[in-house]
């Protein structure tokens, strides 16, 4: 048994598997927190700064394309977005979560300077 505590309303949300808790959390999160998580991602679209290139990032990271695409991103643009894709990522599908951590532990080498 997984359990996770909702960071908004303290809400102890439980499921069979890790992929089934994030699934629940995230519905939970739409469903009574809705506001909060719109504000999230627009606090995420707001640092991005209307900066294409970061937005297309944040797309490509939002879809999955992540990882096929990581070569057209620079490091500057990795930093801006990390810590909005690292509270986004929790809410996220499990494989865009995985993406994420490969992207993530792999940024030394795979974000050019
Ligand atoms: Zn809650």
């Amino acid at each position: 048994m997984y359990s996770a505590t909702c960071s908004q309303c303290k809400k102890v949300i439980r499921a069979k598997t890790r992929a089934n808790l994030l699934n629940a959390l995230r519905k939970h999160l739409w469903k009574y927190h809705e506001a909060w998580m719109r504000r999230r991602i627009k606090a995420g679209r707001a640092k991005a700064g209307g900066n294409p290139a970061v937005l297309r990032m944040l797309r490509d990271f939002a879809t999955g394309d992540f990882i096929p695409k990581y070569k057209e991103y620079k490091r500057a643009q990795y930093e801006v977005l990390k810590p909005v894709l690292d509270i986004i990522s929790k809410h996220m599908p499990p494989p865009v979560q995985v993406a994420w951590k490969v992207v993530d532990k792999s940024a030394d080498i795979v974000f050019k300077k």
